[in-house]
């Protein structure tokens, strides 16, 4: 049932981001997380944990495969070395564009320079929806907190998070 800031088709975007979580390699260390990249009632990207390197986030693998689609314009080859989408990334290209992710995007990371709040950021997206707050278990929140200062649009979907944290669910104390 949709609800404040939501609609049943944003539901339908955020379970196909939970269930890409499923496809993340397991750690011990780090959350499985889910992101689908969405503009004009389709899919862009998508992206989850550990997909392509041991220190992947879902959102960055998304955004990354969206500079190499050239759909985030810029300079993709750019921002590319070793995997990291860096600024070359910034473009009105995903304005339009809706990142819905199983889990808060990280606004500290310890593997890497920029987090996926950062990275949302830099690509130029301007609506993000999410199902799950990232617990204080490997680094601080806050990155939902920071997007809306940054002028992002941030949608929870509470109704979802039991869903996004079950699979994580090996992670969580108690
Ligand atoms: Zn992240």
């Amino acid at each position: 049932m949709a609800g404040p800031g939501y609609t049943d088709t944003d539901l339908r975007w955020l379970r196909e981001a939970i269930e890409l979580s499923r496809c993340s390699p397991p750690s011990d260390g780090a959350f499985s997380v889910g992101a689908v990249l969405v503009s004009g009632g389709e899919i862009l990207t998508t992206g989850f944990s550990r997909e392509r390197d041991q220190h992947d986030h879902a959102e960055e693998v998304a955004l990354a495969k969206a500079a190499e689609a050239g759909l985030a314009g810029g300079r993709p080859e750019a921002g590319l070395a070793g995997g990291r989408p860096e600024a070359g990334l910034a473009s009105a290209g995903l304005a339009g564009a809706t990142m819905y992710s199983s889990l808060e995007p990280c606004l500290r990371r310890l593997s890497r320079p920029r987090s996926c709040a950062q990275l949302i950021v830099a690509a130029g997206i301007r609506r993000v929806v999410l199902a799950w707050r990232e617990p204080p278990l490997f680094v601080p929140g806050g990155g939902a907190r920071w997007l809306g200062e940054q002028g992002v649009t941030v949608v929870e979907v509470p109704e979802l998070a039991d869903q996004a944290r079950a699979i994580n669910a090996h992670l969580i104390p108690g």
